[in-house]
């Protein structure tokens, strides 16, 4: 059995001084056992056992000395009674006997003001338990002591317990790879190498015996809840934009590679960064591919799981997390959801957890030895505290943002390709520019929905047509989280915080300003900016410059909803100018029946509006019936749905049934009724066609 001299030094010290309730937070029964033996053995005390299953035990032999029937209440009301003097009352299974138990918490705060009352230095009560319960009323009464993981050391005595003939170079490469975990652990670890490998451990199986010790280590980390160990198949080409934190990483994995030599030049070993920034936009990504670049195993830490309710709880997850990650290092540790450490937290001692929480993580950040790459990601940077945003913490802060136009397109590819596309025979221009606003997972979304679709239809391939529908079909996460977004993004411009994409001009936020902006010229800027959001428009379009509105109307990428609602203004309405119906006309998001009906009496207006429509769908055929130029236009297209033809014959318009006439796809009705119309040129027509 190894001891901790600091925990052996601390709890005596404290006795003494006349602390009288420890909380000792261990799973290992045996160890805290020989440092509470030690302990009464330099204090002169002797040990009172006490546990849930069977009342007063006998500490050196284990014999029941008083049954309680489960009940631990009636052990501490018959303490009462007792001398305590020069005693140390162990109190096992804490948790179980004191959650949901009013009556021994009662107790048990009544006994403790007992000795600190009287028995002052003479006695102390020690609480033990694998999980931290600290009811309310007895907090001001506790210290919670935490017993340190074996250090190496005492892991080596541990390992030549097992193994007294293990040479010293095997011993030390074994002693690493068993840190992190408790002497529990490694004991039962140690039993079942032992008997695995014939009690045998030598360079002939070392390689088996590491590779064995890393195996039970991932499960032992699986059941801590508070690590995980991520399997790993992205690549960094699986990314689609976020150049400069490509960049910035794959110069760090050149450092990594060559750490002694770097370092020998004054170069600091990497520590890590944190990627901050929109949800869906590739953080997560970036983490799984990073743990690719560097050929490291990945670990999560799931910071929501860190977070306990007891005093010192957090801190104490947040250490084991820590020293297990130094255990597996070199490897990628990936602090996902670091906000969760600082939000819906309320109350003095809340923000105190999470204040301690911080100020450890950072500290640990600043002096680790080991190589463990650190990739935090948040979503909600208003929730992190300046002191983790400021520079030096992390080595660089990035800020992810909705990918632009280029980046949308590469997303395009990346996952057109992944579900087994050729992405090449795509408009992925047009596409990329009908996700606007949309995020990578978005985008992601939309393509796995449209290859199945087409998987379902009878022609069994997908077209750009079905991939424009279900990205109309896709509701982007910029929508459903509108009023965060906005929030982030004024943030992230405050913070100065560097862009994880190529910047190719403007951010949002700033084009979020520019808007604004008293010169008229700098809101056209952003009118005619290829990647301006939806929001920001809505504003431009009712602009008090002309300029301003015709600029954000001309931008392609304006909306079908804003342009209906200018095109369906009277023109007594202030917003109404002559200019901007022009530019209407032209653009191809325009609702084209509607925009017909409205301009039915300009026919310049209407050879616009043709020019962009697809004249091949039956809804913007069905408005071209609204008067006779426009019956002339639909007379003219080869493919009119058979719905339309019988209509247009009964209009009984001689240059109408002209075009029908050189029609090769009518129906056979509708020839009999063009034949019925009795017009001896249609008939030549006919005859010729
Ligand atoms: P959250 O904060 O919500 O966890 P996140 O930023 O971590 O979001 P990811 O989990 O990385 O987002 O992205 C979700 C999915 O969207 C990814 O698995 C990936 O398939 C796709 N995706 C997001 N961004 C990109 C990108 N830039 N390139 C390719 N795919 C992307």
């Amino acid at each position: 059995m190894t001891i901790s001299h600091s925990i052996l030094q601390q709890l005596t010290t404290s006795i003494r001084a006349g602390y009288s309730c420890f909380y000792l937070h261990t799973a290992e029964t045996a160890r805290a056992e020989f440092i509470l033996q030690e302990v009464a053995n330099k204090l002169e005390f002797n040990v009172m056992e006490y546990n849930l299953a069977q009342g007063k035990i006998r500490f050196a032999n284990k014999e029941l000395q008083k049954e309680n029937n489960g009940r631990i209440e009636q052990s501490l009301n018959e303490l009462f009674d007792e001398d305590l003097e020069k005693q140390i009352i162990l109190i096992k299974n804490a948790k179980l006997a004191l959650e949901n138990n009013p009556v021994a918490i009662a107790r048990l705060q009544h006994l403790i003001e007992k000795i600190e009352r009287h028995y002052s230095g003479e006695c102390a009560v020690v609480l033990q338990a694998a999980e931290v319960y600290i009811p309310a009323d007895l907090e001001p009464f506790i210290s919670l002591i935490e017993l340190p993981l074996p250090q190496n050391e005492q892991i080596k005595t541990l390992v030549t317990q097992h193994f007294p003939h293990i040479d010293n170079a095997i011993l030390s490469i074994v002693a690493t790879a068993l840190s992190g975990l408790n002497e529990n652990e490694i004991q039962k670890l140690l039993v079942l190498i032992k008997q695995r490998f014939n009690e045998q451990l030598n360079t002939q199986n070392e390689g088996e015996v590491l590779a064995e010790i890393q195996r039970q280590k991932e499960q032992i980390i699986a059941k801590s809840g508070v690590l995980e160990m991520v399997k790993v198949n992205e690549k960094l080409e699986d990314i689609g934009g976020l150049e400069n934190l490509k960049k910035w990483l794959k110069d760090q994995h050149q450092v990594l590679s060559h750490l002694d030599e770097a370092l020998e030049f004054g170069v600091k070993a990497p520590k890590g960064a944190l990627i901050a920034g929109m949800p869906g936009c590739g953080k997560s990504l970036t983490a799984k591919a990073t743990a690719s670049l560097f050929q490291q195993p990945l670990l999560r830490l799931d910071i929501g799981s860190l977070l306990g309710k007891y005093v010192g709880e957090s801190e104490t997850n947040m250490r084991r997390a820590l020293a297990m990650a130094e255990s597996i290092s070199p490897c990628v540790l990936w602090v996902d959801e670091l906000e969760k450490a600082f939000v819906g937290m309320t109350g003095n001692n809340a923000s105190e957890v999470s204040s301690r929480l911080l100020g450890y993580f950072l500290t640990w950040l600043q002096e680790k030895s080991k190589p463990v790459f650190i990739l935090a990601t948040a979503n909600d940077i208003t929730a992190l505290p300046p002191e983790l945003l400021r520079k030096g913490r992390f080595d660089e802060i990035f800020y992810v943002g909705f990918p632009n136009q280029v980046e949308r397109k590469k997303i395009l590819e990346i996952h057109l390709k992944k579900a087994k596309q050729k992405a090449e025979s795509f408009d992925l221009n047009e596409l990329a520019r009908l996700c606007r606003d949309y995020a990578g997972a978005d985008i992601e979304n939309a393509v796995y929905e449209s290859v199945k679709s087409a998987f379902l239809s009878p022609e069994k391939t997908l077209s750009t047509e079905k991939l424009k529908q279900a990205i109309k079909n896709t509701i982007p996460l910029r929508k459903t989280l509108k009023d965060k977004v906005g929030e982030y993004e004024k943030k992230f411009d405050e913070l100065y915080l560097t862009p994880a994409s190529i910047n190719d001009g403007l951010s949002i936020a700033q084009m979020v300003k520019m808007a604004k902006d008293p010169n008229y010229l700098e809101r056209k800027k952003v009118s005619e900016h290829e990647d301006v959001t939806e929001d920001i428009l809505a504003d431009l379009v009712k602009d008090k410059e002309l300029e301003v509105r015709k600029a954000a109307f001309s931008n392609p990428n304006c909306p079908t909803k804003l342009l209906d609602e200018q095109i369906s203004l009277k023109t007594d309405n202030a917003l109404y100018h002559k200019e901007i119906l022009e530019i209407l006309v032209k653009h191809s998001n325009v609702s084209f029946p509607l925009a017909i009906r409205i301009c039915k009496n300009n026919d310049n207006y209407i050879d616009e509006l043709v020019k962009n429509a697809d004249l091949s769908l039956e809804e913007n055929q069905q408005a071209l019936m609204e008067n006779e130029y426009t019956q002339k236009i639909l007379a003219k297209q080869e493919r009119i749905h058979l719905s339309l033809q019988p209509k247009l014959i009964a209009k009984s318009s001689l240059v109408i049934n002209q075009e029908l006439a050189k029609n090769r796809y009518l129906s056979q009705d509708n020839y009999q009724k063009l034949i019925e119309f009795n017009n001896e040129s249609v008939q030549i027509t006919m005859a010729k066609y």
